[in-house]
């Protein structure tokens, strides 16, 4: 069995990486986590045509081989082998990869360093383009505890608000993982009439339009790509190493809400203002946001969330506006008669890669700013700059405290200096 400590410490498979990021199970005295790949029996499907027990161990050897261990078993054998652990598997459990917790940390801490190893460590997400350890990743992250809808040709898997990354799991998979807008729809259950009537108290989920799914990313499992051949019409699969490729008909694009319920995110939750349609339809073209294809261009993919930071926050320095008249810090700028402000990341990473998440984001003076950065200011200066950013922003103190792991200010302020550039 695998330790937490080794796994931390070690190249994580990205598609445990992605199945730890997606969802990570607690054994009963928190003395063993699990990544879990679970499916049920589908009604579309005979036992003669295909033989849903006999796949299991056929299933659990690919998840090995694919991810270059022999650590995933099947139920059957936790159940003679690993009873120990004391999880509470239900039944559905098809194949469970089980981590010793010998460092005896939280799940929220666990997923806390494997969120910052993907950032830190892993240089296949600084790629623009969908490579083999990406789309291990989003095989770990999506199929594993995914089903098929066989209703709407859609990949669906519950979500679960826990913690304060669950929303930002999703735009991971636009942001880094080279997934389009346009195919990932999140169906809040607030938002589901059945929900709000009390008919029927689904979970949140996440869904993924199964055509560019199985096209671009492919199944591990044949029972899965047994139901789509059979629920739908498919213009031919094949088989490369373990992964099942299938062609299917393109789903006429509706367009995700996605975007427009993370700009209602932004607005309300972050920065308090309730946007218009006109405000959407406004912020749409100036961020470039092709309406016909629903898809922002790859290159400038973040962008969105900078500038909606820029416009959004209130004209004040996050580093000084309690010590300072801004007048004597910057000056009004021509084309929008707006202060000039830049817009700083608060956590840098040693890599190229910079993490443009609205709690990561904030605005300085150019003052601030040009202090701030890694050999300018004096030390004391820098380190009082972070200070009254993270106290004026406690929800980037908040995302810092979940990034580094701690509470402790000094910490916190000692992290973030050191992460200066
Ligand atoms: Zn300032």
């Amino acid at each position: 069995m695998i330790k937490v400590s080794e796994l931390l410490k070690n190249e994580i498979h990205p598609l445990i990486h992605g199945a730890l990021i997606s969802r990570i199970i607690v054994s009963n005295d928190d003395k063993y986590f699990a990544a879990v790949s679970s499916y049920q029996k589908s009604t579309k499907l005979d036992e003669d045509e295909f033989d849903f027990d006999l796949y299991t161990d056929k299933y659990v050897d690919t998840l090995n081989e694919l991810t270059n261990t022999k650590t995933w078993i099947s139920l059957d054998s936790y159940n003679r082998h690993f009873r120990f652990c004391n999880f509470s598997f239900r039944g559905k459990e098809k194949a469970i990869f089980i981590i010793d917790n010998d460092l005896n940390i939280s799940k929220d801490s666990f997923y806390n360093q494997l969120y910052a190893k993907l950032f830190n460590e892993c240089e296949y997400i600084q790629e623009d383009s969908l490579n083999e350890q990406k789309k291990n990743f989003i095989r770990g992250f999506c199929e594993l505890r995914g089903s098929i809808d066989t209703n709407r040709p859609l990949l669906a898997m519950d979500y679960f608000y826990d913690s304060i990354f669950e929303l930002g799991k999703a735009r991971l998979l636009n942001e880094y993982f080279s997934v389009p807008y346009y195919i990932i729809n999140i169906n809040f259950r607030d938002l589901q009439n059945d929900f709000v009537n009390s008919i029927n108290r689904r979970n949140t989920q996440l869904r993924l339009q199964l055509n560019w799914y199985v096209n671009n990313i492919g199944l591990i499992n044949d029972y899965k790509t047994k139901i789509i051949e059979k629920v739908y019409h498919i213009y031919g699969n094949g088989k490369i190493g373990a992964i099942n490729y299938i062609s299917m008909p393109t789903i006429e694009s509706r367009g995700s809400n996605l975007f427009i319920q993370r700009l209602s995110h932004f607005s309300t939750k972050i920065f308090g203002k309730v946007l218009s349609e006109k405000d959407i339809e406004k912020l749409r073209n100036e961020l470039g946001f092709n309406i016909e294809t629903q898809e922002i261009d790859v290159v400038k993919r973040n962008k969105d969330i900078v500038e909606l930071v820029r416009l959004f926050t209130p004209d004040v320095c996050a580093g000084c506006q309690n010590e300072f008249e801004l007048d004597n810090r910057t000056f009004v700028h021509r084309r929008t008669g707006r202060p000039y402000f830049e817009i700083h990341h608060n956590i840098s990473f040693a890599n190229k890669i910079e993490l443009d998440h609205e709690d990561n984001l904030v605005k300085l003076c150019p003052v601030c700013h040009t202090c701030i950065k890694s050999g300018v200011g004096m030390p004391n200066d820098q380190k009082h700059i972070i200070e009254n950013i993270l106290i004026s922003r406690p929800h980037v103190k908040d995302f810092a405290s979940h990034f580094f792991n701690t509470n402790q200010n000094h910490e916190l302020i000692n992290n973030i200096y050191r992460s200066l550039r």
